[in-house]
């Protein structure tokens, strides 16, 4: 079926869900990260990022938080281009761990693979893999460039935020010498960790965020700046890892319950791609206990309901400027 979903339709249920969800007082900031325990748990945004490149946008989506897991996704994209699905597929893989996002169980039960970049221990390995190995001030420099193209500005590094889980990240670095005694680390551990670290400490806005989801959803080519960031051909690559493992255990009840793949991050802010259609940001630091931001992912739920929209439908969206939906 063929979908036209107007831009108001789209700004009245963006407006809906910030209104209904704004005075939601569940769950709690990440605090195994001391920077994130004391973050202002009331704030909350939403953007969304239309084909076309303008940015539908609720509450406070110019501030700027900690990226967290999102930028696993990012990374994900570098390396997918890098080396190719087939590779990725074999020194990393793509499978779902059912299991939390810093799990030693998922790698212990999975010691062939880190199962999917987009869990700690398989972000880590496709971190160790960016060009060129060995060379930690480039490896960087790629990773914040492939960030910032797929956000369509500069994502700052949050110093505060950097120390903060380096000194807390023990969990990780057991991970990294794991991935070390299974080979499965393709780089220096340490630095490879450091460099994992530093990525989940960037700062984004919801906004930018919204880009980067609008960009995956626009297969490759970034709404606001027409830029191709990644072949076309990766998008049902990195769309397909974001559906499996996007929000850790709690992926399955996510996608049966609201019909878009999204990848969250422990910072607060979630991402959710309708391919073809549009790139949807959330933001607030209160999570749950499988680290999902409460309000987020309320608010995205949302708003693809109250549309009818579903990634399984079959239906063919398309965003008119005028005009109710069409069936
Ligand atoms: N930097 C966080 C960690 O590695 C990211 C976790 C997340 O956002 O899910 O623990």
């Amino acid at each position: 079926m063929e979908r036209r979903i107007t831009k108001e339709e789209l700004r009245a249920a963006v407006n809906e869900a910030y209104e209904r969800f704004r005075n939601e007082k569940s769950g709690r900031n990440a605090h195994y990260i001391p920077y994130l325990a004391h973050i202002d748990s009331e704030l909350f945004a939403i953007a969304v990022c239309l084909p076309d490149g303008e940015i539908i946008e609720a509450g406070d989506s110019s501030y700027r938080f900690g990226i967290e897991s999102v930028s696993k996704v990012a990374t994900a994209l570098l390396v997918l281009k890098d080396y190719g699905a087939n590779t990725i597929m074999d020194m990393i893989g793509a499978d779902a761990t059912g299991l939390p996002f810093n799990s030693i169980m998922a790698l212990l039960l999975e010691k062939d693979h880190p199962s999917t970049p987009l869990v700690n221990a398989g972000a880590i390995a496709a971190v160790s893999m960016v060009r060129p190995v060995g060379d930690e001030r480039l490896k960087w420099e790629n990773i914040q460039h492939n960030i910032d193209e797929l956000c369509g500005s500069h994502l700052p590094l949050i110093d505060e935020l950097y120390k903060s889980e380096s000194v807390s990240n023990h969990n990780n670095r057991a991970i990294a010498w794991l991935l070390k005694s299974y080979n499965r680390i393709y780089d220096e551990p340490e630095m490879s960790l450091d460099l994992y670290t530093r990525q989940c400490s960037l700062g984004v806005t919801t906004s930018q965020l919204a880009v980067f989801a609008g960009t995956i959803a626009g297969s490759g080519v970034n709404p606001v700046t027409k830029r191709e960031v990644f072949p076309r051909q990766l998008t049902n690559k990195i769309v397909s890892m974001i559906a499996t493992v996007g929000f850790y255990e709690k992926t399955g009840d996510w996608l049966f319950s609201t019909g878009i793949p999204a990848k969250t991050g422990v910072g607060g802010g979630i991402l959710g791609v309708l391919p073809g259609a549009f790139g949807i940001a959330a933001f607030s630091p209160p999570i749950d206990a499988a680290g999902n931001s409460v309000r987020a992912q309320k608010a995205i739920a949302h708003i693809m309901k109250r549309l009818g929209l579903n990634v399984f439908s079959g239906d063919r969206v398309t965003i008119a400027e005028k005009q109710t939906v069409e069936c």
